[in-house]
C-alpha cells in the first residue's frame, strides 16, 4: 500500500474495529434473514440478534428497547425527531429553538420547517462554544414545541450542558432532542437524568459501519407522539419503515458495547495525547484552542493559527496528516467556518482554523511527527508570509 498520511480527522468517520467486523460478518452470509420474517429459523435468528442489539443500545442510555427506532445514521435521526415532532405537534405550537452551532443535519430540517411556516429561534453561543442557558430560558414561548442542542459539537468538540437543558425543557413543558453522534460512548448519556426525549446516534463516528444509526424516542412521561418520515411495512412500531439491516445494527450494538468498556481508559488517553500535541504547538505562539478548554471532546483539538493563509496551512499539511479545516461536510467550499464565526472570530482566524481529531487507532509516535510537521509548516508559511509583505510595504515606500 502506498504511504498515506496518519489520520486525524476522527470526527469525519472513523475506521471499523476489527472486533467490530467481526461480530458483523456471520449476519451477512449465514444468518442473512429478515428479522421481520417470523416464520422460519432464518428470521429468528437475525430478528434474535437485532432484538439484543436493541437492548445493548437502549442499556447504553438507559432507556428501554422500544424506545430504540434504527435508521440509517444521526442525519435521518434528526430528520425524523425534527420533522416528525413538527408534524406531529403543529396543532400545540409552531415554534423550536436550536443553536447556531449545530451539525447541517439539525439546521437544514430546521430552515425547511421555516419555509412550511414553523419559527425558529437559532441560540447563539458563548465564545467558549456552550450556550448561555439565560438565553435559553428566555428563548421558550407558549407555542415552543422542540428544543434541539447537540450533546458534542463535530467541530471544536464542546459538550453542552444536557442535564440542565434537559431540566428546563421538562419545567416548560417542552421536547427536548439531542444530537449525540459525536457522544455516544464518548460521554457518559443518561436520558433519565438528562430528561431528554429524542436522542441522535450513529455507528460510524465510534468505530462502527457507516449506514446505520438510532433515534430513541421516549415512550413514558412523556410518550413522545412521531410522524413517521418513511413509509412502509410498518417496521419499527411504524416509526421508520423498511427492512432492517441486521449486519449493520449488529455492528452497531459491537461498537457501544466497545466504546461503553472502554470509554474511561480512552478518554484519558486520548486527553494525554491531546495535552501532548498541544503542548508540542503552543510554544510557537499565536495558536488558539477554539471552544471551551476542559469541557469538549478529549479527542478534539481545534486550533485557529494566527498569521498563516488557511489553505495555505492545509495544504501543508495534507501529505502528513489527513485532517481538515471546518466541518468535513463544507470542507470542500473555501468558506470560513460557521462554527467558529458564531464564536466571535474574525473571519480571517475562523479561516486560518485545523480540526484535529484524535481517536482509538493513533499513538504517540503519529502525535509527534504531526506535530513536528505542524511546526514546521507554520514557520515557513509565517516566514514567506512576513517577507511577502515586508516587499509589499517596501514599494509603498
Ligand atoms: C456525523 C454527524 C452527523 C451525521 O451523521 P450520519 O450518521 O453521517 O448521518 C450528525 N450530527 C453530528 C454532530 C455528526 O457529527
Amino acid at each position: 500500500m502506498s504511504h498515506r498520511p496518519i489520520y486525524l480527522d476522527y470526527h469525519a468517520t472513523t475506521p471499523l474495529d476489527k472486533r467490530v467486523l467481526e461480530a458483523m460478518l456471520p449476519y451477512f452470509t449465514q444468518h442473512f434473514g429478515n428479522p421481520a420474517s417470523l416464520s422460519h429459523a432464518y428470521g429468528w435468528e437475525a430478528e434474535a440478534a437485532v432484538k439484543q442489539a436493541r437492548q445493548i443500545l437502549a442499556d447504553a442510555i438507559h432507556a428501554t428497547p422500544e424506545e430504540i427506532v434504527f435508521t440509517s445514521g444521526a442525519t435521518e435521526a434528526n430528520n425524523l425527531a425534527i420533522k416528525g415532532v413538527a408534524e406531529a405537534y403543529f396543532s400545540k405550537g409552531r415554534h423550536m429553538i436550536t443553536v447556531q452551532t449545530e451539525h447541517s443535519a439539525v439546521l437544514d430540517p430546521c430552515r425547511y420547517l421555516q419555509t412550511l411556516g414553523f419559527e425558529v429561534t437559532f441560540l447563539p453561543v458563548k465564545k467558549d462554544g456552550l450556550i448561555d442557558l439565560a438565553k435559553l430560558e428566555q428563548a421558550f414561548r407558549s407555542d415552543t414545541i422542540l428544543v434541539s442542542v447537540m450533546a458534542a459539537n463535530n467541530e471544536i468538540g464542546v459538550l453542552q450542558p444536557l442535564a440542565e437543558i434537559g431540566a428546563m425543557c421538562r419545567q416548560h413543558q417542552v421536547l427536548f432532542h439531542t444530537d449525540a453522534a459525536q457522544a455516544l460512548g464518548k460521554i457518559p448519556l443518561d436520558v433519565e437524568a438528562m430528561n431528554i426525549d429524542l436522542m441522535s446516534l450513529t455507528a460510524h463516528k465510534i468505530y462502527g459501519p457507516k449506514g446505520i444509526g438510532a433515534l430513541y424516542v421516549r415512550r413514558r412521561n412523556p410518550r413522545v407522539q412521531l410522524a413517521p418520515q418513511l413509509h412502509g411495512g410498518g417496521h419499527e412500531r411504524g416509526m421508520r419503515s423498511g427492512t432492517l439491516y441486521t449486519p449493520q445494527i449488529v455492528g452497531l450494538a459491537k461498537a457501544v458495547e466497545l466504546g461503553l468498556e472502554e470509554q474511561e481508559s480512552e478518554s484519558q488517553r486520548l486527553l494525554q495525547l491531546r495535552e501532548h500535541f498541544w503542548n508540542a504547538l503552543s510554544p510557537l505562539g499565536g495558536i488558539y484552542l477554539n471552544g471551551h478548554p476542559t469541557q469538549r471532546l478529549s479527542g478534539n483539538l481545534n486550533i485557529s493559527v494566527e498569521g498563516v493563509d488557511g489553505s495555505a496551512l492545509l495544504l501543508g499539511l495534507q501529505p502528513v496528516v489527513a485532517v481538515s479545516s471546518g466541518a468535513a461536510c463544507s470542507s470542500a467550499t473555501v468558506a470560513p467556518s460557521p462554527v467558529l464565526l458564531a464564536l466571535g472570530h474574525s473571519e480571517s482566524l475562523a479561516y486560518a482554523s485545523i480540526r484535529f481529531g484524535i481517536g482509538r487507532f493513533n499513538t504517540t509516535e503519529e502525535i509527534d511527527q504531526v506535530a513536528q510537521h505542524a511546526i514546521a509548516t507554520i514557520h515557513s508559511l509565517r516566514q514567506s508570509q512576513a517577507t511577502t509583505s515586508n516587499r509589499i510595504s517596501n514599494q509603498v515606500k
